[in-house]
């Protein structure tokens, strides 16, 4: 059979970091290479960095099935992609992904015909099969609406991704400064549960890993030498780091990694990232998302301030560049503002991600804030994590953009920051950043200049 598996390209609302990153679409790799070994033939079409419109490639490919991939986001874009395909041919569209898999009544559309919500691999693999055989779907446990209780999966045992299929796309995908740079997952969900996110909810609350030496024979085969483990949280035991480094060391493994990390593994551990340091650690993406105790506490973080600054001193001790991400809350008033961002300043941090406070559907914040929305949940494509779904409670919703952007400019545009960037990275690399967050800054004075802001 002929398979498309499609990345949409967020809508223009989106305010999308595709301006400072694009990276590769691995769980489609994953799908496709698993389907091919079953003697299909796959393309990948990534719709960010494609021009033409998807009509173009349904005529050229003429698929059998089209599989797309989705973050909440991307809902309505999805839902008028399978309209337009089906308009030219009448193939099978699958729907699935993150929000799919935690949220898939969301994309419950004439024009999709299956909605995976659990182990997207093989219940893709097990429609194909169906529908090539022609066989009834309607005992597949990982698709909506069959009404039968999947149990996730708690091993991944598929083979390694074939990133020949996005051949064509590769020396575009990168990571701010890493570039070009390639993905790997090594472990699935998240052993803690903050309050905010979603990421348990994938798995249905489990965690687990692939073995240190499966992750070694793929990154062996990725010519990139920048990685970013996209894992929901890399930092989480010790033994197996300190496993990881030895084999990437006793295999003469010369890659940089970027990795997510909590806070407080950082804080105890900083032997660890001293010796992964020395193994190519390069950049942590730190989930800091507030200065203030209280907020720390109603996220269910289970860290503190002081753990946090513990954290961010050992990154910059070691040269390890420190991505710090923020949760903006909607009782923020200017005094807030201007305190975090003295903090971040104290804390001497260069790259910050600010998120405006948003209740996502399917964790358990949404239903205390559901009634409150001032972005209703049908405008998907507004639930990017840079827009205010919640009205903010002490200020104006323009003000609130405003103070927002003001942390951005100060950090961002500070000549200190700027000239060690430059130094450190060079001036082609920190002119295409400065593009894109100039873009994200635009899309943002936009919104504020408009009459009603939503
Ligand atoms: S925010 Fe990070 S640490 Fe907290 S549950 Fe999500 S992935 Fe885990």
């Amino acid at each position: 059979m002929k398979i498309l598996l499609i990345r949409p390209k967020p809508h223009k609302e989106t305010i999308g970091l595709q301006k400072v990153m694009i990276c590769e679409p691995l769980e489609l790799e994953y799908l496709g290479t698993y389907i091919k070994s079953y003697g299909h033939e796959v393309e990948i079409l990534d719709m960010i960095l494609e021009k033409k419109p998807i009509s173009f490639y349904i005529e050229k490919f003429n698929p059998d099935v089209v599989g797309l991939t989705a973050y909440i986001a991307h809902v309505n874009i999805v839902k008028e992609y399978a309209r337009e395909i089906k308009q030219i041919k009448n193939c099978s569209v699958v729907v699935g992904g993150v929000h799919a898999e935690v949220v898939p009544e969301d994309f419950d559309s004439p024009f999709i015909d299956y909605i995976i919500k659990a182990n997207g691999i093989k219940t893709f693999g097990q429609i194909i099969s169906a529908l090539q055989n022609n066989l009834s779907t309607e005992n597949i446990e990982g698709i909506w609406g069959n009404n039968l209780s999947p149990i996730k999966e708690t091993t991944f045992a598929y083979p390694h991704p074939d990133r020949s299929l996005v051949k064509k796309y590769r020396d575009k995908y990168y990571y701010m400064f890493h570039n070009p740079c390639a993905l790997m997952k090594t472990s699935f969900g998240c052993p803690y549960n903050c309050s905010f996110c979603f990421c348990r909810k994938i798995t249905d609350g489990k965690y687990f890993f692939r073995n240190i030496k499966d992750i070694i024979d793929e990154l062996k085969n990725i010519p990139e030498d920048e990685i970013y483990i996209v894992d929901d949280d890399f930092l989480v035991d010790r033994d197996r780091l300190l496993e990881f480094c030895n084999a990437l060391d006793e295999q003469n493994i010369k890659k940089k990694y970027l990795i997510y990390g909590r806070a407080d593994f950082i804080a105890k551990n900083e032997d660890v990232i001293k010796r992964f340091q020395a193994s190519g650690l390069r950049a942590v993406i730190v989930g800091l998302e507030s200065g203030r105790e209280e907020e720390l506490l109603k996220y269910n973080k289970k860290s503190s301030v002081e753990i946090n600054e513990t954290a961010v001193s050992i990154l910059n001790k070691y040269n390890i560049e420190c991505y710090g991400t923020f949760i903006i809350g909607i009782d923020y008033e200017k005094k807030d503002f201007s305190n975090l961002y003295i903090w971040i300043k104290k804390l001497n941090i260069k790259f910050i991600n600010l998120q405006p406070f948003t209740p996502l559907p399917g964790t358990e914040l949404y239903d205390d804030y559901k009634d409150t929305l001032i972005i209703s949940r049908d405008q998907f494509e507004k639930w990017d994590l840079a827009h205010t779904v919640v009205k903010p409670v002490k200020m104006d919703i323009r003000s609130y953009y405003f103070n927002i952007l003001k942390i951005y400019y100060k950090i961002t545009m500070n000549p200190v920051n700027i000239l060690k960037m430059i130094k450190k990275y060079g001036i082609k690399e920190c002119f295409k950043l400065s593009l894109g967050t100039s873009s994200i800054t635009m899309q943002y004075i936009k919104k504020s200049l408009q009459k009603e802001i939503r």
